[in-house]
């Protein structure tokens, strides 16, 4: 690992303008995922930028149709929040399956949405949820925030600073998780929202990804049948030594019905 310098800002504009005078910066939320890359010299930053002093970012409040989860607050936190549990009970559940416990405990819902992992969780509820992400500019939406692998709409020197999630109908997550790291193999969620069904799979692709086919079926009759002839092609997914494309999209089925059953 490289000496780097550490920075600990009170606040969010103090975060950004340490990292625009710093070109090789890197934010630092949990360290989850940012730890491993610095301890294998896949990254190599000048500086880290610590949000942990903020405490505007680690908040969870409720506003008349929304979940507002602010960018530093746990997996854990999201897992045990009475308010989420309420109004979004399948995201709380989603929080409960990441990882481990000591993962659940550092990792930060910002940190995980920032690093766009292909096989991370939240990014399947945050597309099927038509999630917004606010940032310490703009607001981002969940369907133009996630573009490619380990890629966002993010500049730079951008910092999310929240995620807004409507309130759905109802909802449910599905994964089948790699044994170890818990990682989704292929995780499904389908919802039911105020402007039709979603479904959004993450874990397959090199992003996450909404499957049209099942949320027009799904939006007609939200049943288990009425997805059972829809498949997702093998052509357009990861193949790698976890899982063939062709059991992705096999799985990919299966997570689907799942959740469509659990929305019941
Ligand atoms: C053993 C293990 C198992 C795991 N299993 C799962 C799993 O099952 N499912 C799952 O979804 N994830 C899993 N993870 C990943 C975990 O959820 C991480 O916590 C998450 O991916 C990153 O969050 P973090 O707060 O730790 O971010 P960090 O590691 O601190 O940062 C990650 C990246 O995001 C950037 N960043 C951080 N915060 C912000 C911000 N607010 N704005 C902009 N950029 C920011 C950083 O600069 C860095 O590039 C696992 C991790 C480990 C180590």
């Amino acid at each position: 690992m490289k000496d780097f310098t550490f920075h600990r800002p009170r606040a969010v504009a103090e975060a950004v303008a340490l990292l625009k005078g710093r070109a090789e910066a890197k934010l630092l939320s949990g360290g989850q995922s940012l730890l491993p890359l610095l301890k294998l010299d896949l990254a190599e930053p000048t500086d880290l930028v610590s949000l942990a002093g903020i405490g505007e970012l680690k908040q969870i409040r409720v506003e008349s149709d929304r979940v507002v989860i602010g960018a530093l607050v746990s997996h854990d936190a999201v897992n045990r929040s009475p308010e989420v549990a309420a109004r979004i009970p399948a995201l709380a559940e989603l929080a409960g399956l990441i990882g481990d416990a000591q993962v659940r405990n550092r990792g930060t819902i910002g940190g995980s949405v920032a690093h766009a992992d292909p096989a991370a969780d939240y990014p399947a509820a945050l597309l099927a949820l038509g999630a917004t992400i606010a940032t310490d500019r703009r607001k981002i939406p969940a369907d133009q925030f996630f573009t490619g692998l380990f890629e966002t709409a993010l500049a730079r020197d951008e910092i999310v600073t929240a995620v807004h999630f409507p309130i759905p109908k109802r909802a449910a997550y599905r994964k089948f998780a790699h044994r170890a790291s818990k990682y989704a193999l292929v995780g499904v969620m389908v919802a039911q929202t105020a402007n039709g069904v979603r479904v959004a799979v993450t874990g397959a692709a090199s992003k996450v990804f909404r499957v049209a086919a099942m949320e027009a079926a799904l939006g007609k009759k939200l049943t288990a049948e009425a997805i059972a002839g829809i498949a997702v092609p093998a052509a357009d997914l990861s193949g790698d030594a976890e899982a063939s494309a062709e059991y992705r999209a096999h799985l990919v089925s299966v997570m689907a019905k799942r959740a469509v059953l659990a929305c019941a």
